[in-house]
């Protein structure tokens, strides 16, 4: 992730809401983009690096957000995304909300900077993205009400208990999901959304090649042998993950989420680690994965010293970065009819 810098020269990383150095306010700026510092006036604040009177994003108020606008008591721009939020009488929940809402807002501010969907031509308007972050129920009958965390024309629904760790990571080996993080779940999400939105619209010829043909495979049928079968053997060969064979629909989003994991590690790459990696649309896509493998294979490797879980994986076959540059390659084409 990029990060900003402090009036006092210290750097800003993603999460700060105060400079560990001089303790200035610190958080985003909407109006210009940077992560910055705020010098209090009278009724407001001003951006450090843009100078523009700035007042606190309404959910500063709770914790979840670090933006700064230029209205009183209205939501940011990345806030606006989310159309439920838990209930605020629960400190957990509104714990856990933070959560979501900063898995959230890295990949939007990710999503801005590739110039994905929706910050594309007049995606926003016409093909909308929105949140809600629901908790499980139980309803005046007594019966369970349960969330299913999923997208649909636009709305991706996320059970709040995904921000819980102790949940997840039952999840995570019971299902057999290595990479399963709040972030995760979010950049799988969003990966529906612009197949929805996008991908499927554009360039649906290369998709069907790739991925196969969506329509012709039963959703439900797909999954109910996936649950019973397990993943083919040689599943790596083909899928970024075994999820990914499940139906087209999942080798999409699970492709986009991995091309984001991607573009996150060289991002920060770029920015802390000393590289000069290409992220632009018409860089080579087999070049800037084979870049960020080099610093997974580093990366996993200090995590297994530690006794973690690896990055990323540290090979894809071939037919697996042929998606990927599928995905990389849309980001060159941005005209929808
Ligand atoms: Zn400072
Ligand atoms: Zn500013
Ligand atoms: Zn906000
Ligand atoms: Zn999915």
């Amino acid at each position: 992730m990029k990060t900003g810098s402090c009036r006092c020269g210290n750097r800003i990383f993603f999460n700060n809401t105060l400079c560990l150095s001089c303790r200035a306010t610190v958080g985003r700026c909407v109006p210009c983009g940077a992560l910055t510092s705020f010098t209090a006036r009278n009724d407001s604040s001003a951006c450090d690096a843009c100078g523009t009177a700035a007042f606190p994003c309404r959910n500063q108020r709770y914790r979840v957000c670090h933006s700064f606008i230029t209205a009183p008591n209205e939501l940011c721009r990345w806030c606006k995304f989310t159309k439920v939020i838990p209930s605020l009488n629960r400190p957990n929940s509104v714990a856990r909300w933070a959560a979501m809402e900063s898995a959230k807002r890295r990949l939007l501010v990710q999503l801005d900077q590739l110039g994905l969907p929706p910050f594309i031509d007049k995606l926003i308007e016409t093909h909308p993205l929105a949140f809600e972050f629901r908790e499980d129920s139980v309803d005046m009958n007594g019966q369970q009400q349960k969330v299913t965390t999923g997208h649909e024309s636009g709305l991706v629904t996320i059970n709040l208990a995904e921000a819980d760790s102790v949940h997840r990571e039952r999840l995570r080996v019971q299902l057999g999901e290595p990479q399963r993080t709040l972030i995760g779940h979010m950049r799988h999400e969003v990966g529906h959304y612009i197949d929805w939105a996008w991908a499927s619209r554009i360039a649906r010829d290369e998709y069907q090649r790739l991925f196969g043909e969506p329509n012709s495979v039963d959703y439900g049928q797909a999954m109910c042998r996936h649950y019973e079968q397990g993943p083919p053997a040689d599943w790596s060969t083909r899928h970024v993950s075994a999820y990914a064979t499940m139906h087209p629909w999942e080798d999409f989003a699970e492709t986009v989420n991995v091309y984001l994991d991607i573009m996150a590690i060289a991002t920060t790459a770029n920015e802390i680690g000393g590289r000069s990696l290409d992220l632009s649309p018409t860089a080579d896509p087999s070049q800037l994965v084979a870049g960020v493998l080099e610093i997974v294979v580093e990366v996993s490797e200090y995590n297994f010293d530690l006794g973690l879980a690896p990055l990323l994986p540290e090979k894809l076959h071939t037919a697996v970065l042929e998606k990927l540059a599928y995905v990389h390659c849309l980001r060159r084409n941005i005209t929808i009819d």
